[in-house]
């Protein structure tokens, strides 16, 4: 039989992406043949018995231990450690899909690359933190990084409408989020579960709190701009509540290609799998009459600052995109577990941190990026402390 999918190691296995990539492996017989999670050893062991990888590494030790005990009656090997996720790249597998969440990502996505096997990127923060290193060890590598991103899974197929020296714009689509169209006002009013409302995505909790803070959306602009090659004022951003176009490529004679799907990541995962190339998945077809009408929107950068802010810091570079990432994730972090009560606070707490440790975009480079990280998750844990 002609193999239709490629092998995959899949990282973060236990996670939203990870949970509909194992959907579209059961669907269309994708083999797993390695499981990576942080510490849900349970969802781990009922991965593990229904995908048969060779080996499953939880990053947690405490369960990598009971996960050893629950799997003891079976073949399957299960290591410990952070470390132990990042090695599994090196494994048989055609392809690493790594959907781990967040900072932790950044190991494992350089391990894919430095194992030189294809990586299928949902882990944005890699680009977001270290996008010049990780780029270029993939280019010296001769490594493909596709996007799992929707908006840049988009781009990455618009962009097969004309050359590189033909771009004029990229354009990321936005869903606007929860609190699309509210005042700073209102906004000072919403907590935690008014955050975790997400309009069209159902994700990880960080992720949802990032779109409702369009910080999301700003990362995804840095992200764009490494994997593409493109500037910070070549890529704009465009409200559009339904999520039906994920993102479009404008070229200098103004034409304009976008990329439309009914909103599912699994789409976005399956493309990054097999990309050039088109497998028949598991999407439901777009029915654009039942959808009736697009609309669009210019973002709100007043009420929802984060996003001029990722520009900012993108034009700054250096290590500076690294603080801004350390000092959201380490805020929203205090906001999902109650310590920050106000949605606001988010937004002022990643401004000041980010402004503080402006000078970071003057260092450059891998030691950098983790020098930024630590001081900014400090700068956060002594501001929350305070109060
Ligand atoms: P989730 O929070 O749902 O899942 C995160 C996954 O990462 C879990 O499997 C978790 O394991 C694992 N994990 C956390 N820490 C570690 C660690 N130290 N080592 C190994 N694994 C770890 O996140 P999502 O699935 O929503 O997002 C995953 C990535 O994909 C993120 O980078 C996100 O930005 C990106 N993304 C997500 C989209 C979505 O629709 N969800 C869309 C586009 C991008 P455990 O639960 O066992 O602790
Ligand atoms: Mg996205």
């Amino acid at each position: 039989m002609k193999k239709e999918y490629p092998s995959v190691i899949l990282l973060g296995s236990t996670g939203s992406i990870g949970i509909q990539t194992l959907e579209l492996a059961e669907a269309t017989g994708i083999k797993i043949t390695a499981l990576g999670a942080g510490k849900n050893w349970k969802l781990a062991e009922e991965q593990a018995r229904r995908f048969h990888p060779a080996v499953c590494a939880m990053a947690d030790e405490d369960a990598a231990d009971e996960l050893k005990v629950r799997l003891a009656d079976t073949d399957i090997k299960v290591t410990a450690g952070k470390e132990s996720i990042s090695a599994l790249a090196y494994l048989e597998g055609d392809t690493v899909l790594n959907a781990v969440s967040g900072s932790a990502g950044l190991a494992p996505t350089l391990a894919a690359i430095d194992a030189g096997k294809p990586l299928a990127l949902a882990n944005k923060e890699s680009l977001v933190m270290a996008g010049e290193t990780v780029m270029r060890r993939a280019r010296e590598k001769g490594v493909r990084v596709s996007p799992v991103d929707s908006e840049h899974s988009a781009i990455m197929q618009t962009l097969r409408a004309g050359k590189k020296s033909e771009i004029k714009r990229l354009i990321l689509t936005a869903s606007g989020g929860p609190f699309f169209g509210m005042t700073k006002k209102q906004l000072r009013e919403k907590r935690l579960g008014d955050a975790l409302a997400h309009p069209t995505w159902s994700m990880g909790k960080g992720i949802t709190v990032d779109s409702a803070t369009l910080m999301n959306k700003g990362f995804e602009v840095i992200e764009a701009s490494h994997l593409f090659g493109v500037p910070g004022e070549n890529i704009s951003v465009v409200i559009h509540r339904e999520s039906i176009i994920h993102s479009m490529t404008e070229y200098i004679d103004n034409s304009v290609i976008a990329q439309l799907s009914v909103p599912d990541m699994r789409l976005c995962i399956a493309h990054a799998l097999t990309c050039p190339t088109r497998k028949m998945g598991v999407t439901p077809q777009l029915d654009l009459t039942e959808i009736g009408k697009l609309t669009f929107y210019k973002p709100d950068t007043d009420a929802f600052p984060l996003l001029s802010l990722a520009f900012r810091t993108l034009k700054a570079g250096g290590a500076l995109p690294a603080v801004l990432h350390a000092a959201n994730e380490a805020t929203v972090n205090a906001f999902l577990d109650g310590k920050i009560i106000r949605f606001t606070d988010i937004q002022e707490t990643v401004m000041k941190v980010t402004d503080d440790l402006w000078y970071f975009s003057g260092e450059k480079g891998l030691d950098a990026v983790l020098k930024a990280d630590t001081e900014a998750r400090r700068r956060v844990a002594d501001l929350i402390k305070k109060g």
